[in-house]
Order: C-alpha cells, then structure tokens, then sequence
C-alpha cells in the first residue's frame, strides 16, 4: 500500500495510526458503560503447590466481553483504563466481586482459599483506596486474611507513599504481593524495607528457563525471596520441566497453564473442590 502511493509513503503509517488510535478512542468510551451494562466479569486461576498440586490461593483475572467488538484483553483496556483514571471504579468493581465470590464459596462450605487481586498503581494511590478495601471487606464480610492484593513494583516511584498505604493494609491484616516481580522498578535497597509478603517471578524469567544460561536469574530470584523471608510464587509455568526446575530450586508455588487456565467461578468450584491439578476444558 505504501509503494502504491508513491512519495506519499507515510500515508499507509497514518491509517495505521489512525487504526489504532480509533480502537483505542473506543475502548475508552465503551469502558465506561462496562461496568452498568454487566459486561465484566471475572475469572479465577489456582496457585498450587509445585509438590503436591494442593491448590494454595486464587487470582482473579478481569474479562471484558463487548456486545459488538468482543472479548477484549485486559493486556489492551487496562492501560487506557489506568490512562483515564476509568482503573479507580472498575478497580473498586473487581474487588467487590471478587470478595463477594469468596464469601460465597466459604459460606457454600469450602475450606477458606486466599484470593488474590490485581490492583493498579494509580489505584493502589487513590485517596480513598483504604476506606474502599475497609468498606468492602464490611459489606462483604470476609475476613482480611482471605484477600492479597497484587501490585506491581511501580509502587515504587513513589516510595513514602506506598510504603504507608502497605504499612495499613498489614495493619488491616491484608497480604501484599509484588507482581511480575524482574521487570520493574524495584531497587533491593527498597525491596528489604517493603511491608510485602510474596514476590511473584514475572512469566518473563520462566520462559527462559528453557535455556540453561538464563536459569540463575531464577534460582537467584527464590534465593533472594527467601533470604528476605518472602513467600515465592513462579506465574506463568506451562511446561512439566519448567516445574521440576522450580522445585529443584525451592520455590513452593506456582501458577500457569500447566496447572489450569484461569476459568470461570463455577469450574474453578469443581477444580477447587477435587484438588487435582486440571486443565480446564470450556
Ligand atoms: P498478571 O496479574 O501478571 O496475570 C497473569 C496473566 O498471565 C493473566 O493474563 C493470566 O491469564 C496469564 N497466564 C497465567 N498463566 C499463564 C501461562 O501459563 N501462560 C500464559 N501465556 N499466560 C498465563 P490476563 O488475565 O490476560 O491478564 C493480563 C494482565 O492484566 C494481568 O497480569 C494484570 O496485570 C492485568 N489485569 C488482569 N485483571 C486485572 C484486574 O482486575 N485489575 C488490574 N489492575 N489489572 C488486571
Ligand atoms: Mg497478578
Ligand atoms: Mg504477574
Ligand atoms: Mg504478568
């Protein structure tokens, strides 16, 4: 196409561009019927054991499904989301419902699971981000020490803050977890003085696993984990090597494909309930 228009080669980039720009002008607007017209929902995957497969805790994953444009990834609507500040509301939505999903499953008569949250930086440092988990954790009356949020180590650039907002939420008996744990920001400096209970490894490091020069950074990650009294959790695993590594190198926890994909409430129920490691099928 940009042959085709001769000299006027940059015309092919600017419809890209204006592609892109569009889908994501879209999103934006749709995003903020998501929430009233019941197009989110979530779903959860297991954390288990390397060993044992025992399922240990949960994630709960966003799902955006849109009348016209589809299933949208939250790789893609969480940024313009986090752009917007649109992440404060629906941030506030997934915590809601992923607490009122773990009462139901304690009420239902499961043993008690630790549910894991993703929380955005910008929500993480939004105002009246404890006055929102304190009123949740009311409403919904879960006990705190059912809940970990996940946060990634962006939290970092603005130290004093967070390390307040972490300091309360320990307070509240909320867990703290660091999220794609490699990639960011963190200094070890700040690592070591961070009111956090687990790093999770990002996906990252574990693809890598498959080439041996890059397993150090790995095993030096669970090194580092432990010395500094933190629990481990590996994400992203997908093949059975990669967790025999991981066991060979003392991590504990784990979460990936190999085990399960995330899946909706009712089938991550049935997955809990067994406590086989299982693929799910849909
Ligand atoms: P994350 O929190 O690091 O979650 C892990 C992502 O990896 C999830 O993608 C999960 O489905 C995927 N995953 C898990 N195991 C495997 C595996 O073995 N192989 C592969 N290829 N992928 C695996 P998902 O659900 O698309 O979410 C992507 C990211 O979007 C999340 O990364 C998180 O950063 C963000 N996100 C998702 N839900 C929320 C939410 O409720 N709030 C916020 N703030 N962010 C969210
Ligand atoms: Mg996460
Ligand atoms: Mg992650
Ligand atoms: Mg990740």
């Amino acid at each position: 196409v940009a042959k085709e228009n001769g000299k006027n080669g940059f015309r092919f980039y600017n419809c890209e561009l204006d592609q892109s720009l569009a889908r994501k002008l879209a999103i934006e607007n749709e995003l903020r019927r998501a929430i009233s017209e019941n197009q989110l929902s979530l779903v959860y995957q297991p954390k288990v054991h390397l060993i044992t497969g025992e399922v240990t805790g949960v994630e709960a994953l966003l799902r955006w499904n849109h009348p016209d444009l589809g299933w949208i990834s939250p790789a893609e609507f969480i940024p313009v989301a986090e752009e917007t500040g649109q992440i404060v509301s629906i941030g506030e939505w997934v915590l809601r419902e992923a607490c009122i999903q773990n009462k139901k499953w304690q009420v239902a008569g499961f043993s008690p699971l630790k549910l894991s949250v993703n929380v955005s930086v910008l929500q993480f440092q939004h105002e009246n981000f404890l006055l929102v988990v304190q009123s949740i954790l009311m409403e919904t009356k879960l006990e705190p020490s059912l809940i970990e949020l996940e946060i990634t180590e962006s939290i970092m650039q603005n130290i004093e803050q967070s390390l307040k907002i972490l300091q309360s939420l320990k307070n509240l008996g909320i867990q703290t977890s660091i999220d794609d744990f490699g990639t960011g920001y963190s200094s070890l400096n700040i690592l070591q003085k961070l009111p956090v209970d687990t790093i999770k490894i990002d996906k990252s490091f574990i693809d890598e696993m498959e080439y041996a020069d890059e397993r150090p950074m790995v095993k030096t990650i669970i090194d580092l984990g432990q010395h500094l009294n933190l629990m481990v959790v590996a994400e992203g695993i997908e093949t059975e090597s990669q967790r025999q590594l991981l066991v060979d190198y003392n991590c504990k926890i784990g979460q990936g494909y190999l085990f399960s994909r995330p899946v909706h409430p009712a089938k991550f129920e049935k997955l809990y309930l067994t406590k086989k490691w299982a693929e799910a099928t849909f």
